[in-house]
């Protein structure tokens, strides 16, 4: 059938207005947040409701037409861009923005695949609670998309993965049956829990239409300070003292070095240097309570005394207010994006053991910097869930193209490393595209047969999200 004749199929199913064949419209579905992928659609279709995303996948399955769920697209594995083939259809989560349920009492919510998440963690917040899950695409990214890829964030360390974050889904198979495993049970031991193999699914297994998620109690006292150090070291150093003393009130500790800082302070509008001499490398930690009675201000000032005493400290900024709280996580959330305008960036979302991070970074910066003379690395994140954005700029005044085309070569040095460490070579972002060929390296021959029988059982004819994650 052609491709006409199926776009007056699907109008009739989702509207008209809902199905998108002319260049000018597809664009803002086909380019990737990084510039890494430019894709090639039969059409972007936008369903309303669950039942027409039932009705889209019962066409496509019975036409043998290749569908790509697409949430906020920044994903950053190049899973939601269709393939260069032109011979899939996209199919856009957005207009699925409803907030279904918010159960104060119970500490739930539950919302469509395509809230964004910012748009969650606010109507948490009218109800005085917390949807913890974080991150800097939050203004753009759905929550469909942040369960697909099981998002990690900077609430990791105290609220988990996202993984950690969903109580029940909904989901539209390949073939279009529709599952309602909207459960909000804090316990359910009935066989094998189905919903895990969607979180973190990348598309590949169904398309998540609504979730049922696990609400927190909104912090009333908060604390941030954004404190320089010498090195990686004296950063775990502090971490490990900072969870001692702190435990579960520890709400965040990410890592930055100054290069990150200074890119900030000149591409990111608004960011300002929250301290005044210059430091290697910066931690902002975050301590926050649900009790109004708790001192964590006291505990913060323990924490890092006791810091400056073991010389782990050079300095430190207390947020007065939460505008400054702001503005110190405007900088940690800015680090992605001041990376563009410096040029090429070859990117990896590694993990190691926490206690690892600083040998990992040594060995991984001094590799890097032998490979490409003048680089500069740029590694962020995570450090308390051992995560790290291990990310290397250009030379300054390289030329671009020359550069990114070492991308698999510094890949595969820094890969190793992380290999050594007994670590991962996507703690966060996934699989998708990106590091498909990568899969077989570092998954044993089981691990990688039962998951293609695991897409098979879901998805027999391949039609979902074809040729990524496997
Ligand atoms: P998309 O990009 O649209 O899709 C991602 C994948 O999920 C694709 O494979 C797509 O096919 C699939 N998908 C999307 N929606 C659905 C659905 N409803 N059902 C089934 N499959 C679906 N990630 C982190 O983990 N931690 C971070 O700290 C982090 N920081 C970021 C900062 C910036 C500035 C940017 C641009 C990205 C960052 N990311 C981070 C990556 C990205 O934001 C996350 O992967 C996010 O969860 C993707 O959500 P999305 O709605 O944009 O999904």
């Amino acid at each position: 059938m052609e491709r006409t004749a199926h776009a007056d199929r699907f109008a009739e199913m989702i509207g008209a207005a809902n199905v998108l064949t002319s260049p000018d419209d597809q664009a803002p579905y086909l380019t990737e947040w990084r510039d890494l992928y430019q894709g090639v659609t039969l059409m972007v279709l936008r369903p309303g409701s669950t039942e027409e995303v039932s009705a889209v996948m019962t066409y496509a399955y019975q036409n043998d037409l290749k569908v790509v769920p697409q949430g906020g697209n920044t994903g950053l594995v190049g899973g939601q861009i269709p393939q260069e083939t032109g011979d899939e259809i996209v199919l856009s989560l957005s207009r699925l923005n409803k907030v279904r349920a918010v159960d104060p009492a119970g500490f739930t919510i539950t919302a469509e695949a395509g809230v964004v998440l910012e748009t969650l963690q606010n109507e948490a917040e009218n109800v005085d609670r917390l949807f913890p899950l974080a991150l800097g695409a939050q203004g753009s990214c759905q929550i469909g998309g942040n369960i697909s890829t099981n998002a990690g964030g900077t609430a990791v360390l105290a609220y988990g993965n996202t993984r950690d974050l969903v109580l029940g889904l909904e989901v539209v198979l390949p073939t279009g049956e529709i599952w309602n495993g909207l459960r909000t049970l804090r316990k359910d031991n009935t066989g094998y829990d189905l919903k895990q193999l969607f979180i973190g699914g990348e598309g590949t297994l169904g398309i998540i239409t609504a979730a049922a998620l696990k609400l927190f109690p909104r912090p009333k006292k908060l604390e941030a300070a954004f404190v320089g150090l010498p090195d990686p070291h004296a950063a775990l150093k502090l971490f490990t003292l900072a969870k001692a003393q702190a435990g579960p009130v520890l709400t965040g500790f990410e890592i930055m070095p100054r290069v990150g800082v200074e890119f900030c302070l000149r591409h990111l509008e608004g960011a300002r240097d929250p301290l005044e001499g210059e430091h290697a490398w910066y931690v902002l930690m975050e301590l926050s309570s649900g009790s109004e009675a708790f001192p964590v201000r006291d505990l913060m000032e323990s924490i890092l005394g006791e810091a400056f005493e073991e010389g782990l400290v050079e300095d430190a900024a207390f947020a007065q207010n939460l505008t400054q709280v702001q503005d110190f996580w405007h900088i940690r959330h800015g680090m992605s994006e001041v990376q563009k305008p410096e040029g090429g960036s070859i990117k990896h979302d590694v993990s190691v053991p926490v206690a690892s991070i600083p040998d990992f970074l040594d060995k991984a910066m001094a590799a890097v910097e032998d490979f490409v003379p003048g680089c500069r690395p740029v590694p962020f994140g995570h450090i308390g869930d051992g995560n790290i954005h291990f990310n290397v700029s250009q030379p300054v005044g390289a030329d671009k193209e020359d550069y990114l085309a070492k991308w698999d070569e510094m890949n595969t040095i820094v890969h190793g490393i992380v290999g050594e460490f007994g670590g991962s070579i996507s703690a966060e972002h996934g699989i998708g595209r990106l590091k498909r060929d990568l899969l077989k390296d570092v998954k044993q021959g089981i691990e990688l047969d039962l998951m293609k029988r695991i897409k098979d059982a879901f998805d027999p004819k391949g039609l979902l999200n074809p040729g990524r994650v496997l």
